[in-house]
């Protein structure tokens, strides 16, 4: 008997409960993983609390990093002590995991199991953002929010990489001490961020927002835009952004509106490799810091969903087994 998280219905964070378990049989194209650590999600909030739609009992998490104990009979690229993480598996809040063949992620030796677990969720999404939903390119001005949060802080680290001039908005001084050391060159509260933004701009406005905010910026950050600037609305921490009349988009200077998920931007095993070994390579030289703000033990996984919703905390937070 092994041990893993469920929830037996929709709700807050007190529905996940430490349940025993079986521990799973790997399919013929599957790794059975003991987990070294858990990745904590927004998505995973969302699953929890019933804003996306998911069948119970259900066991939270799509992120890990651990030691493949066991593999499917097809399997040939992995085998048993092999040390894998993954962005896109499934029931990760447990002591063993089932992932994928085709999705597990390699592990460079420079990386250790905890950076292993925290990174590619949120890394190979700040490299999508980056590259594929709007390329940001150098000299480019960035609005981006959340500064201190898992993706925030790795976002804005590749785009000081890449060249481009950042701005963040955090909550907090902590937060926006933190901000700094990735790298932000301006750091700024919520409230008046527009304004605030266009100051900074000359007038102009940013190339680019990256939103994972969603409700409570949606205007701001639609108002932070140059002429012909982009708005990636990538999440909804604050909560969903109600619908959107598209009129808006040409009164605010031709402006365009994606609203982008990891999936779409993992669609085969080239992409997959291209931003995952760009993020262990950079995590692994020490050019890309990983931020881990919290470690929870499995039992604990609903005081770390409180501590997320409630905006308690930095960087991205794990479970350990
Ligand atoms: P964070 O670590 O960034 O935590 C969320 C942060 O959002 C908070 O710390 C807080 O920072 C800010 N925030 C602002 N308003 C609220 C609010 N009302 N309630 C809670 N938080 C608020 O989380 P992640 O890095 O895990 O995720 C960030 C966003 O990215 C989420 O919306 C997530 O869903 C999204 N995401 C989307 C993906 C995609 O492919 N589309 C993939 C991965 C993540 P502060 O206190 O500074 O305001």
């Amino acid at each position: 008997m092994t041990h893993a998280i469920i929830a037996r219905k929709a709700g807050g964070p007190e529905v996940l409960e430490l349940t025993e378990a079986e521990v799973p049989v790997p399919g013929p194209r599957q790794l059975l993983v003991k987990v070294a650590a858990a990745g904590v999600n927004f998505i995973d909030t969302y699953q929890r609390s019933g804003i996306y739609k998911v069948e119970y009992p259900f066991t939270p998490g799509s992120e890990s990093a651990g030691t493949v104990v066991a593999i499917g009979a097809d399997v040939v690229d992995f085998t048993v002590g092999d040390r894998i993480a993954t962005a896109e598996g499934s029931r990760s809040y447990a002591e063993y995991t089932l992932v994928d063949a085709d999705k597990a992620l390699p592990v460079p030796d420079g990386v250790d199991d905890h950076t292993a677990a925290a990174l590619p969720l949120q890394g190979m999404t700040a490299h999508y953002l980056i590259n594929s939903s709007f390329r940001v390119e150098p000299g480019h001005t960035v609005l981006t929010h959340a500064g201190a949060g898992g993706v925030g802080l790795i976002l804005t680290q590749l785009l000081k990489a890449r060249g481009a001039r950042v701005i963040t908005t955090v909550s907090s001084d902590e937060k926006e001490a933190l901000a700094r050391e990735a790298g932000a060159d301006e750091v700024l509260r919520y409230s008046g961020f527009a304004d605030k933004v266009r100051e900074l701009t000359d007038g102009e406005g940013v190339n680019v927002v990256y939103d994972g905010v969603g409700k409570d910026t949606f205007d701001g950050s639609l108002a932070s835009l140059r002429i012909r600037g982009a708005l990636v609305l990538f999440g909804a921490a604050s909560g969903p952004v109600p619908p959107f009349d598209p009129q808006r988009l040409n009164a605010g200077g031709s402006l365009s509106l994606t609203r982008p998920t990891l999936g779409h931007f993992l669609q085969n095993p080239q992409e997959r490799h291209w931003r995952s070994a760009e993020v262990f390579r950079a995590a692994a030289s020490g050019a890309l810091k990983v931020r881990v703000g919290g470690t929870y033990p499995l039992a604990e996984a609903a005081h770390a969903h409180r501590d997320l919703e409630a905006r308690n905390t930095t960087g991205k937070l794990l479970l350990v087994p």
